[in-house]
């Protein structure tokens, strides 16, 4: 089976239980992204390749950890040898921080605002850096709105001024005005990721509201002509509700754009508990679309430095998962 055709189906099903030696040292706990404020997740990879699922006592999906990371994933009759991967902070590879841990907003897949989380100062974000900074390639930052989207901007701008010294590649994913691009590029940031959530306006302003689906637009546009292609990324959740015709309409007019689409199956929590995941099927054909627009607009995942699209953890990256 391929990689891609398997990572489908784990997708599909979200978690899994891990039994085993203790793996502590493997399990991620992330205040943003699927999974935000459970009980952790891990990473399984099978060389090169990755997927991200949550830890969970009852999932028919079974990572068996033999010791040292090394582990054996158990699905439908197959057994698959591969290792777990030890995160940076939040992911692989990355220092992927939220900075603020709440928000004023009440998008309904999203447990950032019913977390509670605070504010990290500047002095404890330098810190986690340091902290991880002999296993990290990059730094990625998003955010939640502590008391407007204004005053988020500044605070995450002086945040990045701040890690600048690392000398790492810096992605950030903020809800934007309409300056934040001009902003990050001003401050040295290589790539940007500004969500449009969901596939259709309709749908936008359902699951966002109060947010801006016109001005998403507007900022990624701008983005791709001061980071240019490659740079500038758009997560859209799979399973809101929209067809695939939907779907494959708006993912045609981000690569057309020069944007590339994050295609996030959906993880149903807060409002959206009880609507189904993605199937397997449904995700394939999503992926097979995908890898169409990309190659014909010219863009490559694969040279993606920061974010999702590097990390690859919870969604079909093509070129990435073969
Ligand atoms: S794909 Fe994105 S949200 Fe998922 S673990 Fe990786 S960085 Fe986090």
């Amino acid at each position: 089976m391929h990689w891609k055709d398997l990572k489908a189906q784990l997708l599909a099903v979200g978690r899994a239980r891990l039994t085993g030696e203790p793996a502590e040292e493997y399990i991620a706990c992330s205040a943003a992204g699927p999974g935000a404020g459970g009980s952790g997740a891990v990473f399984f990879a099978v060389g090169n390749q990755r997927v991200k699922l949550a830890i969970s006592p009852v999932s028919s999906i079974e990572i068996v950890h033999v010791g040292n990371g090394t582990a054996d994933l158990i699905f439908e009759g197959k057994h698959i040898s591969g290792h777990l991967l030890e995160p940076g902070l939040h992911c692989p590879d990355q220092a992927f921080i939220t900075v603020t841990g709440s928000c004023i907003f009440s998008c309904r897949y999203c447990s950032v605002p019913h977390i509670g989380g605070k504010r990290k100062t500047i002095e404890e974000i330098r810190q986690m850096v340091e902290s991880v900074r002999d296993r990290i390639k990059a730094i990625s930052i998003t955010s939640g709105v502590l008391t407007s989207i204004e005053e988020e901007e500044a605070y995450v701008l002086e945040v990045v001024k701040q890690l600048t010294s690392f000398n790492l590649p810096i992605g950030v994913s903020i809800y934007p005005t309409g300056s934040t691009p001009d902003r990050l590029k001003e401050l040295g940031v290589a790539e940007v990721k500004f969500n449009l959530e969901a596939a259709t306006p309709e749908l936008f302003s359902q699951m966002c509201p109060g947010l801006d689906y016109g001005l998403l637009w507007q900022v990624l546009d701008r983005s791709v002509t001061l980071f240019g292609k490659n740079r500038v990324f758009s997560n859209i959740i799979i399973g809101l509700g929209e067809t695939d015709a939907e779907l494959e309409t708006c993912v045609k007019t981000l690569t057309s754009h020069g944007v590339i689409p994050v295609l996030r199956p959906l993880n149903p929590v807060v409002w959206l508990e009880g609507m189904e995941r993605p199937t397997a099927e449904r995700l394939k054909k999503i992926f097979a679309m995908h890898t169409v627009s990309l190659d014909s607009a010219g863009l490559d995942p694969c040279l993606a430095m920061t974010m999702c699209t590097n990390c690859t953890g919870c969604d079909l990256v093509p070129g990435k998962d073969v």
